[in-house]
């Protein structure tokens, strides 16, 4: 598997876990597994890794669960953002995609656990647009703007995560 020499950041939600990577590998992919499903509550897993040595935990740690005796699944204890898949014997940490700063670096190179794709993925591109008006999305934007908890997508000095209720 190639290495690439990039600087990438990423975090979960509400910022109270950080990571950064000197270094990733070129295995861009979405799993399509039921575990990989179950983890990130999504359809499916886009996931990158980086090698664990060029990857450090730059604020907070995540919460770990063990899916199985191979895998590691970890994710924010205060948001519940789903952070990584790891297989804890080949040192190196899949990432979730949407976690990065900038999702758009990584664009996937493969699917994987395809027997579990759910049947109407390949229809996505052609799902038809909600019909919401460009006043009623301004709308909404701005009320989201006005209260909003989610932390940027960079680093930052210091950042008081709102505690889980
Ligand atoms: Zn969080
Ligand atoms: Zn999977």
């Amino acid at each position: 598997m190639d290495r690439v020499d990039i600087e990438v950041s990423g975090g979960c939600q509400c910022g109270a876990v950080r990571y950064h990577a000197t270094q990733m590998l070129d295995n861009s992919h979405l799993c399509h597994c039921r575990m990989c499903q179950k983890a990130v509550g999504g359809i499916f897993a886009a996931l990158v890794a980086a090698p664990d040595e060029k990857l450090v935990w730059t604020r907070g740690e995540p919460a770990v669960w063990r899916s199985s005796e191979h895998v590691e699944r970890g994710f924010c204890a205060n948001c519940g953002t789903p952070l990584f898949y790891r297989d804890v014997n080949n040192g190196r940490t899949n990432l979730t995609i949407g976690s990065l700063d900038n999702p758009g670096d990584f664009p996937p190179h493969a699917n994987s656990g395809t027997e579990n794709m759910v049947g109407w993925f390949q229809t996505i591109p052609t799902i038809e647009d909600d019909g919401a008006t460009e006043a009623d999305r301004e709308d909404w934007a701005a009320a989201i703007k006005a209260s909003n908890n989610q932390h940027p997508d960079r680093d930052t000095e210091s950042w008081n995560a709102k505690p889980r209720q």
